[in-house]
């Protein structure tokens, strides 16, 4: 399972004059009959081969055959792979991923970790109570995968058992027990929260249930909720991820539309946040930012001075800063996520309306501040 461990090593890896291999493949099913993956790592090798020559080549070859070999033994666990490979610095990590990345191979100086950020950062951990009135059933989601933890099961007694009792008298108890069951579900509910600590909460199940359990919830479980579907206490697994990760989906657009227009707001109103490619770079630079926000596959060349760290979207012949000469990067954007990294700061990658909404005030990019600058 990926952590953020990983991804720190990751991005803190420099191989200097040895260049890292990342590659990214897809193992969904249809791949996996005749294990047809490895064909296409071999076309995205021979599409790299082209575009390079001499020591790249000899890096290249050195780093693809470690791959091969990785993919000859043995059909990777999961639906995705990235792996990492630097042979001269004994760099080595085959990360299996839950979810489907588009397919690239990347060589350089540093591991290409962007796709592996998007996917930490468009699954959080999700925990859904299915319940009704006696039974309850409690999963947690992550990464595209459900996980079922906790069967709580408290029966009402049944109507016939209760001989004697008046219609009222049997709906008091009757009541009194279902709250008791859902009382108990929010108990358990807190216990995996300690246990297992999650971002969101879920409540499915018959509307009358999960209405009732909703006014139980203790303030941390209530901070978490964000959606209720009905749903039968028999489904399936499958059937609770499909829905889950809907939800999800939805609440990663909303947060991203907020972010974006309150980095927006924030900038315009010169406060701790500054728009568009120049203010980032330099808020990088100086390691200023807090959180940089930045439009989905947003791309840029540039180059990154050796003497001074400073970031350019062109490349000088010296740098305006300490006369060093800048090297050229095909993409500077990859180099402002390891930099802010590096830097303790966080990245958010955000999509659709609100990526559109960022390239048009922001060039796709800006920065929450840590202090201001300039
Ligand atoms: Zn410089």
């Amino acid at each position: 399972m990926l952590t953020f461990q990983q991804i720190h090593d990751l991005v803190t890896f420099d191989g200097g004059s040895d260049l890292v291999l990342s590659t990214y493949l897809n193992l969904t099913p249809d791949r996996q009959i005749r294990r047809t993956y490895r064909v296409a790592f071999e076309d995205l090798v021979r599409q790299l081969e082209e575009t390079i020559s001499g020591e790249q080549r000899a890096a290249l070859a050195r780093e693809a055959e470690r791959v091969r070999q990785y993919l000859e033994a043995a059909l990777p666990p999961g639906r995705g792979v990235a792996v990492f490979s630097c042979a001269p610095r004994g760099l080595w990590e085959a990360i299996s991923l839950p979810v489907v990345v588009g397919e690239s191979i990347y060589l350089g100086r540093r591991p290409y970790v962007r796709p592996l950020l998007d996917v930490l950062d468009e699954y959080e951990r999700y925990a859904v109570a299915l319940v009704d009135k006696e039974k309850a059933r409690l999963f947690t989601v992550y990464l595209g995968e459900i996980e079922e933890h906790t069967l709580v099961v408290d029966p009402v007694p049944g109507k016939h058992d209760e001989g004697g009792w008046s219609q009222a008298n049997y709906q008091r108890h009757h009541e009194a027990h279902v709250y008791w069951h859902l009382k108990r579900v929010a108990d358990e509910l807190s216990a995996l929260l300690r246990r297992r600590p999650f971002d969101r909460l879920v409540l499915a199940g018959p509307e009358e249930a999960t209405s009732e359990l909703r006014r139980l919830l203790p303030r941390p479980l209530r901070q978490r909720l964000v959606a209720t579907f009905p749903a039968e206490l028999f489904a399936s697994p499958a059937e609770i991820l499909d829905r889950t990760l809907a939800i999800e989906r939805e609440v990663e657009r909303e947060e991203d539309a907020h972010l974006v227009e309150r980095l927006i707001e924030t900038a315009t109103a010169r406060g701790l946040a500054v728009l568009g490619f120049a203010a980032t770079l330099e808020a990088v630079w100086t390691g200023g930012v807090h959180q940089l926000v930045v439009a989905d596959g947003l791309e840029h060349s540039g180059s990154e001075c050796p003497g001074c760290a400073r970031l350019s979207l062109d490349v000088p012949a010296s740098c305006p800063v300490c006369q060093d000469h800048p090297q050229a990067l095909s993409d500077v954007i990859e180099r402002v996520i390891e930099r802010t990294l590096e830097e303790g700061g966080a990245v958010k990658s955000v999509m659709g309306s609100a990526a559109d909404r960022l390239r048009e005030r922001g060039e796709g990019i800006g920065a929450f501040l840590r202090y201001a600058v300039g």
